[in-house]
């Protein structure tokens, strides 16, 4: 059941995903509930979800078969009465399919209903089924702490923690779920990878599009808690942590969960010493002018709200001690890029151009979107006579190798969730301790005014604050353009 099936999520990410792993033949026996406001007959949704894998290729014929088996059921969630002929048409829907009673309830709807729906399809007897039941529930999982806890809570009155599915997609995208894979299956960087041998670790993930018609939500949350409290810092988790016992769903998020534990909490007066905020001012973007944030729809003319964050965190464990993870993101930066640079600690003493600066550090970058590859910055001999050295660089692109392309997050994160795969989806206690982390950082934010603000222009790389943030610890932003 897809809660919120007319909406963008659905059209454009949800009913793409299901048709492509039904092409390679991934879904089984299944049918689709179509759950929103509007009143819609079963054909007018089938048409819908035609025109949304209208794109698609289909080799196989296999199409009109896919959009068959969706129904529509016209259901205002926050109506007691409505749940009954949902769980009816569930019902049927099981015996005519041989579903086993098995029902996957995707949230794609407004997070302020999240709660309500778990609490009626517990008590409408929508839980009450013989095969398995599984929730999978779209970001952002709360505000703050206070309020995830209150949703947690209210979610956990009918599902239990394994049959909770938070998605966070960027868990599944390929270069993200690479990172293990670089770190765990290389003899030659998992002993490089702690603070004897790593400068500091650099985390970028910049947008160039604004906040477009979203100014209204965007307003009451910000970059800090729509980008760094989920992605940014689930990114720093499976950078840090330390190398599971085996890749069981348990295993690596219990490693995970101990990076949020050692995450230093940056608190009170250190709020502005470690992070750096920032507002887009009007600028160009590809030769178009384009408008500040406080000119946007929905978005108030003195609106203290961040459309840029930067900050500096620090582990305080074993092997990250001393190392600082630089993160920052944005909207409407110069580039639409997420990338992750990592910096080797300089060698002792340069052999060959014998001038400051001339070897460059090494550095693995690991490109995540749009491009999808990893680089590695070596130096090598330079041609000719003399003894110099030159940065040379190893690349690999994923999406050259074997010519398809990945296929989405949500297709994977959709397919993950069918067979009972929880390992990129986010635990409560990753949820509640980035939360924790976060919320020191909004409550100074939202005391203090920034006066500053619009402090970037569109289409650059951030506030000026943001490269000091790195100047003062002798770093600087690789390169990301
Ligand atoms: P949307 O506004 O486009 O769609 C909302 C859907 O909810 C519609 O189908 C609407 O009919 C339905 N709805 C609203 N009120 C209802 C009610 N009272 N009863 C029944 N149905 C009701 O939203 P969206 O962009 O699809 O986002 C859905 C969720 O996914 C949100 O939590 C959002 O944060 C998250 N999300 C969206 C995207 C995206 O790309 N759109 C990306 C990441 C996360």
């Amino acid at each position: 059941m897809i809660f919120g099936a007319t909406g963008d999520l659905a059209k454009r990410k949800l009913f793409p995903s299901l048709y492509r792993l039904f092409d390679k033949d991934k879904l089984g026996d299944f049918a689709v509930i179509g759950v929103a406001r509007r009143s819609l007959t079963n054909e007018e949704f089938k048409a819908s979800v035609a025109k949304s894998v209208h794109s698609e290729a289909d080799v196989n014929g296999k199409k009109d078969e896919f959009v068959s088996k969706f129904y529509y059921h016209s259901h205002d969630v926050t109506d007691s009465d409505s749940y009954s002929s949902l769980n009816t048409l569930a019902e049927e829907l099981d015996s005519r399919y041989n579903l086993n009673g098995n029902r996957v309830f995707y949230l794609a709807m407004a997070p302020e209903f999240f709660g309500t729906i778990a609490e009626h399809l517990k008590t409408d007897g929508l839980t009450d089924t013989h095969g398995f039941k599984r929730l999978v529930i779209e970001k952002p999982f709360g505000h703050d702490l206070e309020s995830a806890k209150k949703l947690n809570s209210q979610i956990r009155t009918a599902f239990t923690e394994d049959e909770i599915y938070r998605i966070d997609h960027y868990l599944g995208k390929e270069m993200v779920q690479n990172i293990e894979v670089i770190r765990f299956a290389n003899a030659i960087f998992e002993p490089l990878w702690n603070s004897r041998f790593i400068s500091n670790i650099q985390i970028t993930s910049s947008e160039t599009l604004g906040v477009e018609e979203r100014g209204r939500y965007y307003e009451k949350s910000g970059a800090l808690r729509d980008m760094v409290q989920n992605h940014m810092l689930q990114m720093v988790s499976l950078l840090a942590m330390e190398p599971p016992i085996n890749l069981t769903t348990d295993e690596v998020r219990s490693e995970k969960v101990r990076v949020f534990r050692a995450l230093r909490p940056i608190k009170g007066n250190e709020v502005n010493d470690f992070f750096v905020r920032g507002q887009y001012g009007k600028g160009v973007i590809t030769e178009n002018e384009v408008p500040g944030y406080r000119e946007e729809d929905m978005v108030d003319q003195e609106s203290n709200t961040e459309t840029f964050v930067a900050g500096k965190l620090l582990i305080d464990n074993f092997r990250w001690a001393g190392v600082p993870f630089y993160i920052r993101t944005g909207k409407r930066m110069e580039v639409k890029t997420t990338k992750i640079v990592v910096e080797f600690k300089d060698i002792p003493m340069d052999l060959y151009n014998r001038q400051e600066g001339s070897v460059r550090p090494n550095l693995l970058v690991i490109h995540i979107q749009p491009e999808e590859g990893i680089t590695l910055y070596l130096n090598a001999k330079k041609a000719g006579q003399d003894m110099n050295s030159t940065p040379v660089k190893l690349s690999y692109a994923n999406k050259g190798i074997d010519g398809l392309n990945t296929p989405e997050a949500y297709e994977k994160l959709i397919y993950d969730c069918l067979r009972g795969d929880a390992t990129n989806f986010t635990h409560w206690d990753e949820v509640a301790l980035s939360w924790s982390f976060v919320d020191n950082i909004s409550e100074v934010w939202e005391n203090e005014k920034e006066q500053n603000f619009p402090n970037y222009e569109s289409g650059s790389m951030g506030p000026k604050a943001s490269d000091a943030l790195l100047e003062k610890d002798g770093f600087f932003w690789w390169p990301v353009t």
